[in-house]
């Protein structure tokens, strides 16, 4: 591997953008559309948010312009990597009846990504998503065959949303592992630039063929100071999490969350680790061809877990405390790691504005005050 540092300017970007098409691979990117950062088939540094940044809150989210022409200065979107890794809707596959049973498999063709802007939090997600599909007894092989051609050019942040939390879940805001090249954007004296940390072999092989400089001692601090600049105020303390979750199934706080809960499941849909999905057939009326297709599901909709007679969870407040404990206690039991990567997706897209770290603040007081008055309180008290 050459050197684990470089310099690119704004041409060596496009020019890395140029030859990733080159070598076949399809990019990804944010972009804006509709009123939103989202992640689309992109092709120029033109087509990323160039002078655009974010302002979000609990059921909030706003863009506006920046005083600057940074690329990459805004927080994560409504959308994850997860929608092109594990797509929302798939055919599994399909069969045709012929004269004799004939079943035609659907072969994998999966794109080769390549991922731009990849955040440390969302690293951490991918990582989590592998566990599930990849490291498990089954390994599904739709994800594998997208996960493992996918290339990731990760961004250090430079600014955080108001609900971001990753410096409580370890997760950002600086990537530190998972990706191919990681770019850190530095605009300083009037010079703009990316710092590039090299991480795997692929990653120096395509540093090696565009244009790029040596990095000085004094980028190198500048560029480190960006992410230690970063300021994370929301907070979700971890301590004891999910025993905390596990002693309080009949905390009152689950009855005030669920009076204010759509069990929309918007949470579910942005969260970046949320696997839940459905299977189902549809078959043509003459009974010629059928298909199996896999779509997102999620653990809000009561028929997620109807079983023969019913569903397990029929109330909202069994599904908030069901996602919620699962997120931050049984995934802990389930994958040895927290499903929450404290990108603060589920917070800022909740129509109602309910955040998972309050939640979880919430239960942990109320606990404390059940255990001083050594009773369970009513919901508000
Ligand atoms: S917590 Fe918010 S986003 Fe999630 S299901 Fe309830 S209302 Fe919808
Ligand atoms: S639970 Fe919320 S904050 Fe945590 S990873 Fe999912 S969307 Fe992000």
């Amino acid at each position: 591997m050459g050197a684990d540092r470089v310099v690119l300017d704004l041409e060596g970007l496009q020019q890395l953008f140029d030859r990733l098409v080159k070598q076949g691979y399809d990019l990804v990117g944010p972009t804006v559309r509709e009123e939103a950062i989202v992640y689309d088939h992109v092709r120029t540094v033109a087509d990323l948010p160039v002078g655009w940044t974010d302002e979000q809150e609990g059921g909030s989210y706003r863009l506006k312009k920046s005083d600057d022409e940074r690329v990459f200065n805004y927080a994560v979107g409504p959308q994850s990597w997860k929608r092109f890794l594990f797509p929302p809707i798939v055919r599994l596959w399909q069969a045709d009846r012929k004269k004799n049973t004939e079943t035609v498999k659907d072969m994998h063709q999966a794109k080769r990504y390549a991922f731009i802007g990849v955040r440390s939090c969302e690293i951490h997600a991918i990582a989590i998503q592998d566990k599930v599909f990849l490291k498990g007894e089954y390994v599904d092989s739709e994800y594998k065959a997208r996960r493992e051609s996918a290339l990731i050019v990760a961004v250090n942040c430079s600014h955080a949303s108001s609900n971001c939390f990753c410096a409580s879940m370890q997760t950002g805001p600086k990537a530190t592992f998972g990706y191919d090249l990681a770019l850190t954007e530095v605009t300083a004296n009037g010079s703009h630039y990316f710092l590039v940390d090299v991480g795997s072999e692929r990653g120096a092989s395509l540093v090696d063929l565009i244009p790029h400089r040596t990095v000085t001692e004094v980028e190198s601090r500048a560029a480190d100071q960006v992410s230690e600049a970063v300021r994370i105020s929301k907070v979700l303390d971890t301590t004891d999490i999910k025993g905390l979750l596990y002693r309080n199934y009949e905390n009152p706080r689950w009855i005030e969350v669920a009076n204010r809960c759509l069990t929309c499941g918007n949470c579910t849909l942005v969260c970046p680790t949320c696997f839940c999905n459905t299977v189902y057939e549809v078959t043509e009326l003459a009974g010629r061809h059928a298909e199996r297709w896999r779509r997102w599901d999620s653990c809000f909709n009561v028929e997620f877990s109807y079983i023969h007679g019913g569903s397990i969870r029929s109330s909202p407040m069994s599904r908030y405390r069901q996602w919620m404990t699962h997120k931050l206690g049984t995934w802990i039991h389930q994958f040895g790691t927290s499903g929450c990567v404290g990108c603060g997706r589920c917070i800022t897209w909740c129509p109602v504005g309910i955040d998972i770290t309050e939640e979880s603040r919430a239960i942990r007081e109320n606990e404390k005050s059940m255990v001083q008055t050594g009773g369970m309180q009513v919901p508000n008290a």
